[in-house]
């Protein structure tokens, strides 16, 4: 899905301050951990996490500097200021007039000792103006220390994923009420996120129409082929509410007469899934989920057609830790938000996916945040 440029104004509650202060914190004692002086972060989802404002990435500079020893500087160009001191109430800010050299700024912010980490997002343009500026140091990745702290979600955090997922769960149900039949899957694509949209979404990121033969294609994108009856129909859409992520897709299939072939490979796909949701045990790798799932499609003689990973995380981005995938041996751990998406894509036949996002609870289990029905639904 696409970068968003335009966001909500933040949360500004005392409590959400605090929430925000307590992540530096966490940041700060993991880069002491790191032998890392000062983390730069660029305008994103780690700048939205740790000090809660969401800002577009452009050629002026913004960059948060946290310092090992805790202390927090936000870095902006002065006309950002305003809304930076609105939604980042509890910090210390450092503005940059237009022809100030925002680079040095940040530099002077950078304590003498330990490496440099930088944000994986922070334009290369930055990253070699700083590394100019700064040039007896030893330069690493911040992702290290943010990924860890972002990958187990707070209580509010699984609140705002269950809040999102529920919209998308209600657009479904109200796309599966409309005719497909005679329309392009560009205009279905864009009715779901109209209904995206009423149903409380801030922003669409996406919505993949993939009718018949296109549906073989896991990520093809809504074109103008006509959908006719004997379509199944992959359906896979989220965007995001109060900051958060959903990802949802369903397979639907045009009229009541369904292909033995579509019937199978849809029953196979669920039962993947259901592998999938019992293998996803605290404690489990998250290759090993992935594995449970494939070996459902494999048995059922498909494997070859299931050509991505089970799942991916997600929370402030769309895709981000942990991925299920073979090779990935991370452990499962309470807190944690990912996907479940097993798919079978047959080329210039068909393609089955059911995607739900699920979290893990304290008992250990993967819960659905995703309920609406996974049955191969009938529309007109
Ligand atoms: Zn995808
Ligand atoms: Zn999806
Ligand atoms: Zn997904």
């Amino acid at each position: 899905m696409p970068a968003s440029t335009t966001a909500p104004a933040s949360p500004v509650a005392p409590t959400v301050e605090r929430t925000f202060g307590a992540r530096r914190d966490r940041a700060a004692a993991s880069a002491r951990q790191a032998a890392i002086g000062a983390l730069l972060v660029a305008p994103g989802s780690d700048l939205a996490y740790l000090c809660g404002h969401r800002i577009h990435t452009s050629e002026r500079m913004t960059c948060l500097v946290i310092a090992a020893s805790g202390s927090a500087t936000l870095v902006v160009p002065e006309l950002e200021a305003p809304r930076a001191r609105h939604a980042a109430p509890g910090i210390d800010i450092r503005t940059w007039g237009e022809t100030d050299d925002p680079v040095a700024l940040v530099a002077g912010l950078v304590p003498p000792d330990g490496s440099v980490a930088l944000d994986d997002r922070m334009w290369a343009s930055f990253v070699l103006r700083l590394q100019a500026a700064l040039p007896q140091r030893r330069f690493s990745a911040a992702s290290p220390v943010t990924t860890t702290l972002r990958v187990i979600k707070d209580d509010d955090e699984i609140a705002r994923l269950r809040a999102v997922s529920a919209s998308a769960d209600r657009a479904y149900a109200r796309i599966r009420e409309r005719a497909f039949s005679g329309r392009a899957e560009r205009d279905v694509s864009r009715e779901i996120g109209e209904l995206l949209r009423s149903e409380g979404h801030d922003e669409v990121g996406f919505a993949i129409v993939a009718s018949g033969p296109n549906g073989a294609s896991p990520h093809h994108e809504a074109g103008d082929r006509v959908i006719g009856p004997g379509d199944a129909i992959v359906l896979d859409f989220g965007g995001t509410m109060a900051w958060y992520s959903s990802d949802i897709t369903r397979t639907v299939h045009v009229g009541a007469s369904v292909d033995a072939d579509v019937r199978r490979v849809h029953d196979v796909v669920l039962r993947a899934q259901e592998a999938g949701y019992s293998a996803a045990r605290e404690g489990a790798t998250a290759e090993s989920v992935d594995a449970a799932a494939r070996a459902v499609i494999d048995d059922a003689g498909y494997g070859a057609f299931f050509i991505h990973r089970l799942g991916h995380g997600i929370g402030l981005d769309g895709h981000e830790t942990p991925y299920l995938v073979r090779g990935n041996t991370e452990r499962l751990a309470p807190g944690m938000a990912f996907s479940i998406e097993p798919g079978i894509y047959l080329p210039g036949r068909f393609g089955v996916r059911i995607e739900d996002i699920a979290v893990l609870g304290r008992d250990g289990r993967a819960e659905p945040l995703n309920n609406a029905d996974r049955s191969l639904a009938v529309v007109s």
